[in-house]
């Protein structure tokens, strides 16, 4: 299983961001804060240990808000917690995401390393001031290219740094292929294990989406778009960062082991306010709200919890194998479904394979990096696809029947 813990916690909101977080105020009320949170995760923690029995745990990840912002001591009762509860596996990746700012002014670092944090993912996002401003983000160029420091001289195995693409430009100009190249080459100069590189989508009523609906700011266009991608994957590879999936990019062997669990299916256990859990056809999300979800912890309270039936689950493998340069595995289509996935989607297969969008290879189906651009189309063609087959047969579980 892999273990989620949500940190809701952030010093400002940034321009483009939507994500459910609560600004984490300094001094006392901060630490009563913190010091709230951090009981009702515990209690959440143990409460699905009680359900789940002391099932193997091979991941666990911060993720946020900013984790980043936990004193030390945090991090490690929670992992402390979390070896109690679960079996957590002697290797497991502990991956924690850090802002730089909050980086460089706590003992986070040397504490978490200490409590066994083995993989930092920094969010640089970008290494030019200015469009840091634009970004609203809390740090500098300067500060990003320090935490990048902190984190290899305080002992992390592993080193990821996100960065976003697409940023809009300023006074009706659109940003260059050029930009973008030359910031993936001073975050690959930083020598990370891992590149997190993902296209900036503001969404809406964020300050930049208003920004970009008055024509303050420009987007690239998707013709533009398309070609930075391209270029962008390109040149990761010739420095050495494989594309694994979509968006991300790792030397050999430093593939996030979390996320790649998600794409591959695995059960997963989210703990904190907004964090969902899938653990087999179950899925819950808990309350996007630090006080209802603490408030929730104290009376037991389960969020609302939906049964995945075949079709979805099956839909889900698609979509989640094909986000990944492994892509779907025949074999494990016929273990889900009990049908060929090569037969059953012959057409669609040789008309994306025509065009130069997707391909096989040792018994599985994968999409190209020009597929991965319009995936979304793909996917939703494979969807009518296969609930056309249900419909015809008129049985919801006849994705599961043999063919
Ligand atoms: S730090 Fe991350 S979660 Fe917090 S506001 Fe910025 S983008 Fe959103």
């Amino acid at each position: 299983m892999l273990l989620y813990v949500h940190v809701p916690f952030c010093r400002s909101k940034c321009a483009y961001c939507s994500f459910y977080s609560v600004p984490l105020p300094q001094g006392a009320a901060g630490e009563a804060m913190l010091k709230s949170y951090l009981a009702a995760l515990l209690r959440e923690m143990r409460r699905r240990a009680a359900q789940c029995g002391r099932v193997s745990v091979e991941t666990v990840f911060f993720g946020g808000g900013t984790p980043s912002l936990l004193p030390g001591r945090a991090v490690a009762g929670i992992l402390d917690e979390a070896r109690r509860s679960f079996d957590v596996a002697a290797d497991a990746e502990i991956s924690l995401e850090a802002n730089p700012e909050s980086l460089l002014l706590s003992d986070l670092p040397r504490e978490a390393r200490k409590a066994g944090v083995n993989r930092l993912s920094i969010g640089v996002q970008s290494l030019d001031d200015a469009e840091l401003a634009m970004l609203g983000r809390a740090h500098g160029s300067r500060a990003a290219r320090t935490a990048v420091d902190v984190a290899r001289a305080t002992g992390f195995a592993s080193v990821n740094l996100d960065v976003l693409w697409g940023l809009p430009g300023r006074g009706g100009r659109a940003p260059s292929q050029m930009r973008l190249l030359a910031l993936l080459k001073d975050v690959a100069d930083l020598q990370p294990d891992h590149i997190s590189a993902y296209e900036l989508t503001p969404e809406q009523g964020t300050p930049l989406a208003e920004a970009l609906e008055k024509g303050e700011l420009v987007r690239p266009g998707e013709k533009a778009s398309a070609s930075m991608y391209l270029a962008g994957a390109e040149y990761l590879e010739s420095r050495g960062f494989l594309q694994y999936e979509v968006s991300n990019f790792a030397r050999l062997g430093f593939a996030c082991r979390h996320n790649l669990g998600y794409w591959q299916g695995k059960d997963y256990l989210g703990l904190g306010p907004s964090a969902t859990s899938t653990l087999g056809n179950r899925r819950f999300t808990n309350p996007a709200d630090l006080a209802g979800w603490i408030a929730a912890t104290k009376r037991d309270a389960e969020p609302p919890c939906e049964h995945l039936d075949a079709v979805t689950r099956l839909e889900e493998m698609l979509m989640l194998r094909l986000r990944t340069t492994a892509g779907l595995s025949f074999a494990e289509w016929r273990r889900a479904s009990g049908r060929s996935f090569p037969a059953d989607f012959a057409a669609v297969i040789a008309l994306l394979r025509r065009e130069g969008l997707a391909g096989m290879r040792k018994g599985s189906f994968f999409l190209t990096r020009t597929g991965m651009l319009v995936s979304d189309a793909i996917i939703a063609r494979f969807f009518a696809d296969l609930r056309a087959r249900v419909a015809l047969s008129g049985r919801p579980d006849a994705a599961r029947s043999p063919g």
